[in-house]
């Protein structure tokens, strides 16, 4: 085969399309990428040996922008990091992908509405819908926003993303969101665009609202879109939370009834001294343990992360 060469954003696609079907395709791959491929690979146990480094990249070269760049998808977490870092940027950009996560409707919006409620522009950049599905959830998802914003709008000073060093409760796969994830994607990102910072990560989850407590936005999170419940049965579950427990959210993106909110309330509950029915955090209790007690679809459950909530299973 000889040589293919490509941009970076080019191989980003290869591979984030050969992640899209439970037996991966063979990627053809420039060398810096492959570090990164293969721990991507490891980690689905598939074959190594799928990869072939005969591709050639073609570096890019975008116009350097004097700004941070950060992912903001209206979660708590790149709202945390966005608060946490813009100060240390001469100027900063909020980007929104449309099309990345399209099981949660809604998200859009509600990162538009808490962008302005900030008073920071949001600027969208569409996913577009090939015929090879770009629409599934994916493990390199948050690299793929990582290499359409720099291709969009240019070599940043640095690049921020809603990433915790210590991933909690909420991940489904360790790898998608993880400081090792990210960091060894960016130094292919750095090869094939340039050099750019990467923004420091919040520490976890209990760091990612403390940031928002402390810059003084704690309203913010009644419209935050953090809830992964499907949109269709936020409502009715809510509705039965409520009738058993009373009240227990402003935000109506949350379900109340599922582990990320169950999270959520019992981390303000513990260190923001936010109240809740007694009955409601023996629920939510409950539904954390029974999360860390399911097995793991990709790597075990980190048991340090019950530490922090005090609880043990
Ligand atoms: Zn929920």
């Amino acid at each position: 085969m000889g040589n293919i060469a490509k941009t970076g954003m080019g191989f980003v696609f290869d591979l984030y399309k050969a992640t899209l079907t439970a037996e991966f395709q063979a990627v053809t791959l420039p060398p810096g990428l492959i570090p990164y491929a293969e721990r991507l690979y490891t980690m689905y146990k598939q074959n190594v040996g799928l990869l072939d480094d005969k591709g050639e990249l073609v570096t890019t070269n975008p116009q350097s922008i004097d700004v941070g760049l950060f992912s903001f998808s209206g979660g708590k977490d790149s709202l945390a990091v966005f608060l946490k870092h813009r100060h240390r940027y001469s100027g900063t950009i909020c980007c929104y992908v449309a099309g990345a996560s399209p099981a949660y409707i809604g998200e859009h919006s509600r990162a538009q509405d808490v962008a302005t409620r900030l008073g920071v522009s949001l600027r969208t950049i569409q996913l577009r819908r090939g015929k090879n599905g770009f629409l599934q959830e994916s493990v390199i998802k948050n690299q793929l926003i990582h290499a359409m914003m720099l291709d969009e709008f240019g070599l940043p000073q640095g690049i921020g993303f809603g990433a915790t060093e210590m991933v909690g409760l909420q991940s489904m796969a360790f790898f998608h969101d993880s400081k090792q994830a990210f960091e060894l994607f960016h130094r292919f990102a750095e090869i094939a665009w340039g050099d750019h910072e990467f923004a420091p990560f919040l520490e976890d989850e209990v760091d990612s609202y403390n940031t928002i407590f402390q810059t003084g936005h704690e309203d913010l999170l009644n419209f935050t879109a953090s809830c992964m419940t499907r949109p269709h049965l936020k409502r009715s579950l809510r509705l039965d939370v409520e009738n058993r427990f009373g009240q227990v959210s402003y935000n109506d993106y949350d379900c109340c009834a599922c582990y990320k909110c169950a999270e959520k309330a019992f981390i303000l509950n513990r260190y923001f001294d936010r109240e809740y029915v007694g009955d409601y955090l023996d629920f939510c209790k409950d539904l954390i343990l029974e999360k860390a007690r399911s097995p793991h679809k990709m790597n075990g459950f980190p048991a340090q992360c019950l530490g922090k909530l005090g609880l043990v299973v």
